[in-house]
């Protein structure tokens, strides 16, 4: 097994209600200390050093203005958060990253691309290719430049021009990192597995919003607490069980929006050390 190391970056802050995104309605009667207000929840970029390529899964979010304007109102990335300055933080610039690994192509997790200059980029081909002809309901999460035909504005979404390499199935990267497909979230979800000495983490994108998606309500026999966002709850679920079962235990999951991850960098800023 390979000895990666796996270093979790916030990019900023997206708001959200958490029953109507994070949990879906069925499960409102069982949820405790879950607030009924708009809540900020961090958006989670993963580098991954030690191998022979520097390699990052998602760029991550906006800034502020892009951000709150056209995606969720209140949505901010403190100065100094770009996925870009904070590379420079701790001594990359963005032409060092060789591999860029996309769980998808929603706005919040493809900024900056532009600034990777010499990475090759990969997404799932069915990701992809939605996110290039998706239905309107979806046009604001890719932003699909028909939404903005007529905006006086015209706003250009972050991968247009840049070639990005698909792949499909289960796939392996480089040496120690493995996509494989968690459709559900998105219709081209994938999730990225990385080796490290702790044993292999999955960066779960949004197909596992928060670590309070994996746990089940007996009352109701569910398995785990379905999110309430989703293209397909059917797959959302199935991709959900899929990961409860490939990870060794629960702590090696490292979902896209999990406040708790902000305090265990704190302590511990590189996982798999
Ligand atoms: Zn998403």
């Amino acid at each position: 097994m390979k000895n990666l190391t796996i270093r979790p970056i916030n990019t900023g802050f997206v708001t959200t209600i958490p029953k109507q995104y994070l949990y879906h309605h069925s499960t409102a009667a069982y949820l405790k200390d879950v607030p009924d207000t708009r809540i900020e929840m961090p958006v989670f970029t993963f580098l991954v050093e030690g191998g022979d390529s520097l390699l990052l899964v998602d760029t991550g979010m906006a800034w502020s203005e892009r951000a709150g304007k056209y995606h969720h109102p209140g949505s901010y990335q403190p100065e100094g958060l770009s996925i870009v300055d904070q590379l420079k933080k701790i001594g990359y610039q963005p032409e060092d990253i060789d591999i860029v690994v996309f769980t998808h192509l929603h706005w919040d997790h493809i900024y900056y691309m532009e600034k990777f200059t010499k990475a090759d980029f990969y997404a799932n081909e069915t990701e992809y290719q939605f996110a290039l002809n998706p239905i309107p309901l979806y046009y604001k999460s890719y932003e699909h430049p028909k939404l903005y035909e007529n905006a006086a504005e015209k706003i250009i979404r972050p991968f247009e021009g840049i070639p990005i390499k698909t792949v499909r199935g289960e796939t392996e990267i480089v040496q120690g990192v493995r996509v494989f497909e968690t459709p559900g979230h998105s219709p081209g979800h994938q999730s990225v597995e990385v080796d490290t000495k702790d044993g292999s983490y999955i960066c779960c994108g949004d197909s596992i919003f928060i670590l309070d998606n994996i746990n089940p309500i007996p009352e109701i026999a569910y398995d785990l607490t379905p999110p309430g966002r989703y293209a397909d709850i059917i797959a959302t679920w199935k991709s959900i069980e899929l990961q409860k079962k490939r990870v060794a235990r629960p702590e090696l999951l490292l979902p896209c929006h999990e406040k708790n991850l902000l305090e265990r960098i704190k302590k511990t800023p590189v996982l798999g050390v």
